[in-house]
């Protein structure tokens, strides 16, 4: 079992993003979930995977060659460099079986929406996950649901998205799937 963590490559600003970050990794090593994400060192990817694996979880990390430098390639995990963007979200989603996007800016926006987007066309069928910590996804659940209400995104597809307040909820969404 894998999860995709889309995340900000920035830090944002108040060090509880990071910690939120880094409890998630240390929480999904714990659970035995591996992580999957986008390769860096930087902001609360690089967050995530020193979490993971310092509790000795599994950490893919999936890179284009062109950022290698600019995310700071992440030399301790299993890393994968590949040709482009595209091809960055394909292996991501090819080895996760949920995602899960914590804070982040535009690039974690696109990613996730991205996947959302594959399970409304059932091209693949995986938890699409907003880790809502702090409330900080709030506006975007609100811009859904006036989507929703106003009839551009149906009631069966509004149900893509999932929402959770807090990590462990998160978590217990995320274990509940390893118990078959
Ligand atoms: P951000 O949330 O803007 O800090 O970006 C988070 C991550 O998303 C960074 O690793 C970006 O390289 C990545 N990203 C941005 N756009 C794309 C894209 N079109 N496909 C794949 N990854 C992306």
């Amino acid at each position: 079992m894998r999860v995709c963590v889309y995340c900000g490559s920035s830090a944002g600003d108040d060090p509880r993003f990071a910690a939120t970050a880094r409890a998630f990794g240390a929480a999904l090593a714990r659970a035995g979930i591996g992580v999957v994400y986008g390769g860096g060192r930087i902001g609360l990817m690089g967050a995530v995977a020193d979490a993971a694996l310092e509790a000795g979880g599994e950490v893919i990390g999936i890179i284009p060659r062109f950022l290698e430098e600019r995310e700071v390639a992440h030399s301790g995990v299993d890393l994968r460099v590949v040709e482009s963007m595209h091809d960055r979200k394909q292996l991501m989603a090819d080895l996760s079986d949920a995602f899960v996007a914590l804070p982040g800016g535009f690039g974690t926006f696109e990613e996730f929406f991205e996947i959302v987007t594959w399970v409304q066309l059932s091209l693949i069928d995986a938890p699409c996950i907003l880790a809502n910590v702090d409330g900080y996804y709030d506006a975007l659940i609100a811009l859904i649901d006036g989507a929703t209400e106003r009839r551009f995104i149906s009631a069966r597809n509004r149900a893509i998205v999932e929402s959770y307040a807090s990590l462990d909820e998160v978590v217990l969404r995320l274990t509940d799937m390893t118990i078959v």
